[in-house]
């Protein structure tokens, strides 16, 4: 899971790059504003944790800009004060959550567990489709039927959870290759169709019902039984 920190309290940044990268979190760490919203506008993040009192560009607006452009990505925003007003104007700009500093660590995880399910509308640490499950702890893929499982690398469960996330959609190569390499090139482009083989033989290996359909020319989809 990829995750942007926008803070510029520099200790404060730290310390939760560094809890965020033990929970196993992609971290992105900016601390001025305008990179912030630059970062979240590339919508290659799948959550961000955003402070409000920033250089050149605070909470609000960032988030408010974001929607606007129609990124989805759940913004928990960090409050200095248990201040209404500051609440209220963060949903308001688009922030899905708020947590008030100072704030304990175990509830600050809790709450990206709560964002990122609902992002995904799944049950706690599993990402559903078809036949098989994904199950975010263990990196394992299993067929619910037959009880197979599999044990996928790094990138190939992010183009699971990728696929799973945006089922119902077709993926472009670019996309994929933009939100698991965090960047798009040929190489990158390439990379995305090898990570594809290795994901599909892991499904066969299953005996999945479940298939990523390539869409020629567009991209990538996940199909249950055709459906
Ligand atoms: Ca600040």
């Amino acid at each position: 899971m990829k995750l942007l920190l926008v803070e510029d309290e520099k200790r404060m940044g730290q310390a939760l790059q560094e809890l965020l990268r033990q929970e196993n979190y992609e971290v992105d760490w900016f601390v001025d504003g305008q990179d912030g919203a630059d970062a979240l506008a590339s919508d290659e993040y799948d959550i961000v944790i955003l402070d409000v009192m920033l250089p050149h560009k605070n909470g609000f607006e960032i988030a408010r800009e974001a929607r606007q452009k129609g990124v989805k990505t759940p913004i928990l925003m960090l409050t200095a004060k248990s201040d209404v007003d500051d609440k209220v104007n963060g949903l308001d700009c688009g922030a899905d959550d708020y947590l008030t500093k100072p704030f304990v660590t175990k509830e600050l995880l809790a709450r990206l567990r709560a964002l990122s399910r609902r992002q995904y509308n799944v049950d706690e640490g599993k990402l559903l489709f078809g036949d098989i499950i994904l199950e975010t702890g263990t990196m394992n893929l299993r067929n619910k039927e037959t009880g197979a499982e599999v044990r996928l690398s790094d990138k190939e469960f992010r183009t699971m959870e990728i696929l799973i996330a945006n089922k119902g959609h077709i993926m472009t190569r670019e996309q994929l290759a933009l939100k698991i390499w965090g960047y798009e090139s040929e190489a990158e482009y390439n990379n995305v169709e090898v990570y594809m083989t290795f994901v599909r033989k892991k499904l066969k290996f299953l005996e999945s019902k479940t298939e990523i359909k390539a869409v020629r020319g567009v991209g990538y989809e996940m199909r249950y039984e055709n459906v």
